[in-house]
C-alpha cells in the first residue's frame, strides 16, 4: 500500500515517532481532532478529561481566550525577528512580568526554545562562570538521584542514570556526580543529623570534587519524571550554604514545578534561600507554545561578561519568539491575576481526601498529594499503555510512568471533573 492510501491513524504508526516508542510496535494511540478547557476531543467524538494538563503545561486549559488571543494579535503584528541585534515589545514585557514575580535575586533572562535547552543554557552559565573566575577545571556536575533534567545530552548526563538508561549512552554521556535523593520528605520533621538528611554524603561528594564541579543541580522539592518524589525544603537551604563554602552554584530546575503547581508559586518559595540560576519551561505559556527560559542573578551574569570571551556562548534561531513571549505574558497575567493559591489548595483537599480511598488496595505502595500534584504509587510498574486504554473508557486522559499513576491537573478542572480523573485513577490502581 502505498503512504497515500493509508488512514490518518496508519500512517501515524507507520511513520511518526511518538515520545518513547518503538516504532516496531507502536502502542495505542487516539487521533485528537479538536481541545477546549479541561477536553481533548478525538476524532470518534470521544471527549476526554486530560488529567495530565498534557505533559503539565496546560494550567488554564486547552484553548485558553485570553492565550490564544494573544498569540493571534502578535501574529498579525510582528510573528518573529532575529534577536541578535534587536529587541521588541513582547520580549521586554515578558521579562518585566518574569522579574515581578521569580525569586528577587534573579535578574538577567536568557529566553529558549525548550525546558532541555533551558538546562543545557543553565549548565553553560556554571561553566563560563567558573571559568570566567579562573577556575576552567570546574566543568563538572553534582546531582541528586532520581533526577528528570531533559533529553539533550548534557541534561541527560544529570538526570538519573537508572531510569535515565546511562548504561545505554555508557561513553557518549558526561560523567557526573550523583548523591543519594534527599532522605527526608516534605511533610516529615526534619532531622538535624547528617547522617541522616542527606547533607553528610553530599559534603562528602562536595568537598572531594571541589577543584571539578561548576553547579550542583537539582528540581527543587518535587522530583517529577524521576519518580514524582516530594521531599523537605530544608535540604535545599543546607545545600545553599555547602555550596557556598566550596564556591560551587545552585541551579534550580523549575520546569516541572514553576508557576503554582506545587502551591508555592514556585518550589524556591518553600526555602528560605535562592539559586543562582533557574530553569523554567512546561507551564511558561500555559501550554499554548513551547517556551523556556533561564535566569540567573547578577553576580552570575557580570562575572561571565568579565571573563574571557564575556560573551555567552548560546544564541538560538527563534530566540524570544514574539509569539511564545506574548503567550506566556498571557498565560503569568492570567495565573496572578486570580486567587491561584486558594485554587491549587482546594484541588489538593479534594484529591487528598478522594486518593485516600486508595491507601488500603494490596498493590498500592503509598498516596500522596503536593498543591495540584496527586499521586498513588503502587508496588510494581504499570504499563502505561494498558492504563490509558482503560482510563480512556472513563472518559479520563491519564498516562502513568514506572510505578506512579499520578495527576496534575488543569487549575480550571471543576470538582465534578476533578473526581471523574480521582475516581479513574482509583480504578487504574485497582485493576492494573
Ligand atoms: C520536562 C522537564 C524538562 C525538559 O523539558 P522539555 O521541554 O521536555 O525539553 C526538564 N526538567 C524538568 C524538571 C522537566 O520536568
Amino acid at each position: 500500500m502505498s503512504a497515500a492510501d493509508l488512514s490518518q491513524l496508519e500512517f501515524d504508526q507507520q511513520h511518526l515517532w511518538h515520545p518513547y516508542t518503538n516504532v516496531a510496535k507502536p502502542g495505542p494511540t487516539f487521533v485528537v481532532k479538536e481541545s477546549e478547557g479541561v477536553h481533548i476531543t478525538l476524532d470518534d467524538g470521544t471527549r476526554l478529561i486530560d488529567a495530565m494538563s498534557s505533559w503539565w503545561c496546560m494550567m488554564h486549559g486547552h484553548k485558553n481566550p485570553a492565550i490564544t488571543k494573544a498569540i493571534h494579535d502578535q501574529l498579525d503584528t510582528l510573528p518573529h525577528v532575529m534577536f541578535g541585534g534587536l529587541t521588541h515589545d513582547p520580549a521586554i514585557d515578558l521579562g518585566r512580568k518574569l522579574l515581578e514575580i521569580t525569586p528577587d535575586s534573579l535578574t538577567r533572562i536568557f529566553y529558549c526554545d525548550s525546558g532541555s535547552v533551558s538546562v543545557e543554557v543553565a549548565m553553560k552559565m556554571a561553566v563560563q562562570y567558573q571559568h570566567a573566575m579562573g577556575h576552567a577545571g570546574r566543568s563538572e556536575f553534582a546531582t541528586i538521584r532520581s533526577g528528570y533534567h531533559g533529553d539533550t545530552w548534557k541534561a541527560m548526563s544529570v538526570c538519573d542514570p537508572d531510569t535515565g538508561m546511562h548504561h545505554l549512552f555508557q561513553g557518549a554521556l558526561s560523567v557526573q556526580h550523583f548523591v543519594s535523593r534527599p532522605p527526608i520528605r516534605i511533610h516529615e520533621d526534619w532531622i538535624d543529623d547528617p547522617a541522616q538528611n542527606g547533607l553528610g554524603e553530599l559534603r562528602s561528594v562536595l568537598e572531594a570534587n571541589a577543584d571539578k564541579i561548576a553547579a550542583f543541580i537539582l528540581e527543587p522539592v518535587v522530583q517529577g519524571t524521576g519518580g514524582m518524589y516530594f521531599y523537605h525544603p530544608e535540604y535545599l537551604n543546607q545545600a545553599r550554604a555547602l555550596c557556598d563554602e566550596l564556591g560551587i552554584l545552585l541551579i534550580f530546575d523549575e520546569i516541572a514545578t514553576g508557576f503554582g503547581r506545587t502551591g508555592e508559586l514556585f518550589a524556591t518559595g518553600f526555602c528560605t534561600v535562592e539559586p543562582d540560576i533557574i530553569c523554567l519551561g512546561k507551564g511558561l505559556t500555559g501550554g499554548h507554545i513551547s517556551f523556556a527560559c533561564t535566569m540567573t542573578n547578577d553576580r552570575v551574569a557580570e562575572g561571565i561578561g568579565g571573563g574571557n570571551p564575556g560573551i555567552f556562548m548560546h544564541g538560538p534561531t527563534y530566540m524570544a519568539n514574539p509569539l511564545a513571549c506574548a503567550a506566556a505574558k498571557a498565560s503569568l497575567d492570567l495565573l496572578t491575576g486570580q486567587d491561584w493559591r486558594g485554587t491549587v489548595a482546594a484541588i489538593g483537599e479534594q484529591m487528598a481526601a478522594e486518593l485516600a480511598l486508595a491507601r488500603d488496595l494490596p498493590n498500592v505502595a503509598d498516596v500522596r498529594v503536593l498543591g495540584a500534584i496527586g499521586v498513588i504509587e503502587m508496588k510494581h510498574r504499570v504499563s502505561a499503555d494498558e492504563a490509558h486504554a482503560r482510563a480512556h473508557d472513563m472518559g479520563v486522559f491519564l498516562r502513568p510512568f514506572g510505578t506512579n499513576i499520578y495527576t496534575m491537573p488543569p487549575f480550571i478542572t471543576s470538582p465534578d471533573q476533578l473526581s471523574e480523573i480521582t475516581a479513574g485513577m482509583l480504578r487504574l490502581a485497582r485493576e492494573l
